[in-house]
């Protein structure tokens, strides 16, 4: 089905900012994207991402080409050209508090209220707890009384690391709106959904508001939960593996969202949790399930360093330790909230010398870390000397190390399961993993020689 195109304003050009113009561009569309930070929008000008996305590069470059995607620096002179305006800037938590910071959104608003003349349907992509979107209608109404304008709460579901496939092949696509005859124009936009079956689901403002947090509160709760139930794994001597597989095929619950690791992060999981659980403080609803999610999750950093440490034989001091990967999950740059982060604070903490290596890291400069933590400039020179190598991003480069190169005796603490323990049991490795029957250690693990506590099984707890 061939839709006329819409043209579409995407003001804020971050993770989510520019998939969904690219996304609407590649759908045929014509979109201009704005964004407040000028040294980004050159950087786009010119073709180049400012952060790492597989897939969007190249459709960044065909969208340039074919002249559907404009990067502005002013954003007067779009408003007239378009007729729906998605707003994608960042919603993060305050400095001070977990409630949100929507000061961005605000300013943002501020700016299309005061410029906008005819009418426009504006379209909230950042994720906004409850009763914000009314909050907006009313401010625009209050900003510029003669306005029209239709208001639309349109939260986004992609991943970082699949975005551009997330995007264009969602599960279902939700919209908070007032009146129905915003519809037709949604659907309008979203003709190629229809056409694939995919559900487009209409609610009210409240609903798609916390229809986004729900989402995520579950899917971080999945992951708590698992992780929970790998240490017990290590007590009672069960596989997390056989496990996952023996739940995951009952169709009521499935495999998704249930790998054990260091715990979740990125710039979504925590911040929203915080924000719901605020909001529901606020309301005197607490949200105790949530509250302990965050809180299990929190504790797990902590065991991951005290894992680490049992295997370093009960001290890092003086050790060389590699730590292979930054991001808080595979395929993306992104390190806001990252598990690793607090991992390396702690090590440093204990007395290591830290070398860290991330396929999409250039340089150690802009992280807020200590000054002699080491940077590896290939996965090779970084895991050289190491007395230990930690995994702790599921990058597929790392679940290929050459292990003939390192040095005698190493420890490898694999915190997200990339490696069969058995068959690194069988190279002669010290190993150690999350909740699986950890044979390939037994045999080297001086402390495990001393106490009667596993090493897999020591947490700082
Ligand atoms: P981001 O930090 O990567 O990008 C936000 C961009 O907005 C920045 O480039 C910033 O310069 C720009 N910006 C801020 N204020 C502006 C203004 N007034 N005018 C113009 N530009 C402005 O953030 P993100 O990760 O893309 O997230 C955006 C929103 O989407 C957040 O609410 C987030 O919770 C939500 N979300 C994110 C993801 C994700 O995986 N990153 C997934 C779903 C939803």
């Amino acid at each position: 089905m061939n839709h006329s195109p819409i043209k579409i304003l995407v003001i804020g050009a971050g993770y989510v900012g520019l998939v969904v113009a690219n996304c609407f561009a590649a759908l045929k569309n014509q979109v201009f994207c704005f964004d407040k930070d000028g040294a980004k929008i050159k950087k786009l000008q010119v073709g180049q991402l400012p952060f790492y996305e597989p897939d969007l590069e190249a459709l960044l470059q065909n969208n340039s080409l074919e002249k559907r995607l404009v990067f502005v620096k002013e954003l007067d002179a779009t408003f007239d050209q378009v007729e729906v305006i998605f707003i994608a800037v960042g919603t993060p938590m305050r400095s001070h508090s977990a409630k949100t910071d929507l000061s961005y959104l605000e300013a943002a608003i501020k700016a299309i209220a005061t410029s906008m003349k005819s009418h426009k349907i504006i379209v909230i992509k950042s994720t906004v707890p409850p009763g914000t979107t009314r909050l907006i209608q009313s401010m625009i109404r209050k900003i510029n009384p003669n306005l029209t304008f239709d208001i639309v709460c349109n939260p986004e579901f992609l991943r970082e690391g699949s975005a551009v496939y997330d995007f264009m092949h969602p599960d279902r696509v939700v919209f908070g709106i007032e009146h129905q005859s915003v519809k037709t124009i949604m659907d309008r936009l979203y003709a190629a959904y229809i056409e694939q079956n995919i559900p487009l689901l209409y609610t009210n403002f409240e609903s798609a508001e916390l229809i986004k947090y729900t989402a995520n509160c579950f899917l971080a709760t999945r992951i708590g939960l698992i992780n929970e139930m790998a240490n017990l794994c290590e007590k009672v001597g069960a596989n997390i593996d056989e496990v996952i597989q023996g739940i995951g095929l009952d169709k009521r619950i499935g495999t998704a969202y249930l790998k054990p690791g260091p715990g979740f992060g990125g710039s979504c999981f925590p911040k929203d949790m915080l924000a719901l659980t605020h909001l529901a403080n606020t309301l005197n609803m607490p949200l105790r399930i949530i509250g302990s999610v965050i809180n299990a999750n929190e504790h797990r950093k902590k065991q991951m360093i005290g894992k680490i440490i049992a295997a370093c034989d009960g001290t890092v001091e003086r050790k060389k330790i590699t730590i292979l990967g930054t991001s808080f999950k595979a395929n993306t740059d992104d390190m806001r909230d990252s598990p690793s982060l607090s991992i390396i604070h702690g090590l440093h903490a204990g007395g290591a010398t830290i070398v860290i290596y991330d396929p999409t890291l250039k340089s150690v400069k802009h992280l807020a870390i200590a000054s002699d933590i080491l940077w590896g400039q290939s996965v090779e020179l970084a895991i050289q000397d190491a007395d230990a190598i930690v995994i702790t991003t599921e990058w597929e480069a790392f679940a290929h190390l050459n292990f003939e190169t390192m040095k005698e005796n190493v420890v490898i603490v694999d915190l997200r399961n990339l490696y069969d323990p058995e068959k690194m049991g069988k190279k002669g490795l010290r190993y150690v993993s999350i909740g699986r029957p950890n044979k390939a250690f037994k045999k080297t693990c001086k402390s495990e020689q001393n106490s009667s506590v596993p090493c897999t099984a020591i947490s700082t707890h």
